[in-house]
């Protein structure tokens, strides 16, 4: 709150510069972002127009997205219908393959007129909609239900990446979102893993490389034709070839994050992790690396430490990609204090990330504050999921370390994670950073213009200093255009300065 107060500074400078003759008309006088400021403040108690506020807000970036967990499951049901799937009866209803008209199975086709109850059933149980411990078969913790999910949509989302990125693109625009950092993996990575499966890990790193490297080429060779011809769909279908300049879900701009699952065997694992850090130094839509799926899982704690030494080691061999692995989404209860102690550091220390998702056990990490100190300086970010903390872990209010990262001045970025699933949007998230963690406009703003800083979008960045531009950009012309058009990352935060300046006109 109090975003008035927090820039009054800026409001005094303006109004020691214009001198007195505004001084009669003092409202005229503050700028448009002490004028939005003092509007937010207005509102702030009022979760229905602050929802109209934050939807309206520019954004900047979602950067903790998963693009199989922002699809809703309503998506999933309508590409299971057009590709002939079927959906189960009971327990849980589950997207199966065909035939459809076995005992327990119904055809995904016009399931919402043929049956309406199954489809609000398999709405329910393909997201945490009307969630209820053990209610129609629902598991009897969120955790379980969040992550078992996966498993009954997964099957709807072969062969739809078009289909899944024109989603997520329309969902980011609707909420005024322009960057979407989306974990995916190309489907050309399994071939590369799949020889390995049954491969012991002796744990020689150097020579499990050496086995995959010539499979790479062939693989991020593939994976670019299937992201160009995925890419050059979603443009037809959302209509954005005769789009001069893109408008909508077509302005915004998608990077990607290739991922490991920590649950597989090692040899899995790395193969995966190879072949990301592979993709991302192949082709540039690959912006960064990461590593998923339930951190407290018996393989991802046993194993977790390898995993680091592995992206270590990976990330020695490719020092340029970028990192942003999953650490620290734990809490007290839910695993072994042990595990606790050390997931964060090793993530920052080992790894190198240069983001890491959730953080949210840092209370319970040893020496946490010098690990705090250390993230501020090294500005290292982290990526907060407030619904999908209080979903998955039971992690909320002031119970959330928000607080604490900003107390110690740890950048920070407010995402979705699985916006799908959860059933949320990025406003909900900023709406949750007011009414939870008592976040002001400028708190928020200052959040939006982070989404794009500690974006992995290529290039350099538009800020010389905190809101200094660099000189070719300290006033528009030719000199900035140039600039902008040779970095992506500038070009999206000169975007949000002016989405910013657009919205604050209207108060
Ligand atoms: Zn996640």
């Amino acid at each position: 709150m109090n975003g008035v107060k927090r820039l009054a500074g800026a409001a005094l400078g303006v109004l020691l510069l214009a001198g007195t003759a505004q001084a009669a008309s003092p409202a005229r006088s503050l700028s448009p972002e002490v004028r939005t400021a003092a509007r937010f403040d207005a509102v702030a108690k009022n979760r229905a127009q602050l929802r109209l506020f934050l939807r309206a807000m520019p954004k900047g970036g979602d950067l903790h997205n998963h693009l199989s967990g922002a699809a809703y499951a309503e998506d999933f049901l309508a590409w299971a219908d057009a590709d002939g799937l079927c959906v189960t009866t009971s327990p849980l209803p589950a997207i199966v393959a065909g035939p459809c008209d076995a005992p327990g199975k119904a055809p995904a086709r016009d399931l919402g007129k043929t049956d309406p109850t199954l489809y609000g059933r398999a709405v329910n149980s393909l997201s945490m909609r009307n969630y209820h411990p053990g209610a129609d078969g629902a598991l009897p913790s969120g955790h379980d239900q969040f992550f078992s999910t996966f498993g009954r949509f997964g099957l709807a989302g072969d062969g739809n990446l078009p289909a899944m990125l024109a989603v997520v693109r329309d969902y980011a625009a609707g909420d005024n979102v322009s960057y979407v950092e989306t974990s995916v993996n190309p489907s050309a990575m399994s071939d590369l893993v799949a020889p390995v499966r049954n491969t012991p890990w002796d744990g020689d790193m150097a020579k499990a490389l050496a086995a995959l490297e010539p499979g790479l080429p062939a693989m991020t060779a593939k994976a670019r034709q299937e992201f160009d011809a995925a890419e050059a769909e979603a443009d037809r279908r959302q209509g954005c070839l005769a789009q001069k300049p893109r408008t909508g879900p077509c302005a915004v701009a998608l990077g990607y994050q290739a991922f490991a699952l920590r649950v597989q065997p090692p040899s899995v694992v790395f193969a995966q992790l190879a072949a990301a850090f592979a993709l991302a130094q192949a082709d540039p839509r690959f912006v960064g690396v990461n590593i998923v799926a339930p951190e407290d899982d018996p393989v991802a704690l046993a194993d977790y430490a390898l995993h680091m030494r592995m992206l270590q080691f990976l990330h020695a061999r490719y020092p340029d990609v970028k990192l942003s692995p999953h650490a620290g989404e734990l809490t007290l209860g839910l695993v072994a204090p042990r595990d606790l102690r050390f997931h964060i550091r090793q993530a920052v220390e080992v790894a190198g990330a240069r983001r890491i998702g959730h953080g949210v056990d840092i209370a319970y990490e040893d020496d946490a504050q010098a690990l705090l100190a250390r993230m501020a300086r090294d500005k290292v970010a982290v990526e907060i999921n407030l619904t999908s903390n209080d979903v998955i872990l039971g992690v909320k209010g002031a119970d959330h370390p928000l607080a604490l990262y900003r107390q110690a001045g740890v950048p920070f970025v407010l995402s979705t994670d699985d916006e799908g699933v959860s059933r949320i949007d990025l406003t909900n998230e900023y709406l949750r950073a007011v009414t939870e963690q008592g976040l002001g406009y400028a708190d928020l703003k200052a959040a939006a213009r982070a989404s794009l800083d500690y974006s992995f979008l290529p290039g350099p960045s538009l800020w010389a200093a905190p809101l200094r531009p660099v000189a070719a950009c300290a006033r528009p012309g030719p000199a900035c255009d140039a600039f902008l058009a040779s970095s992506r990352k500038a070009a999206a935060q000169w975007r949000l300065e002016r989405e910013f300046e657009a919205f604050e006109k209207n108060f």
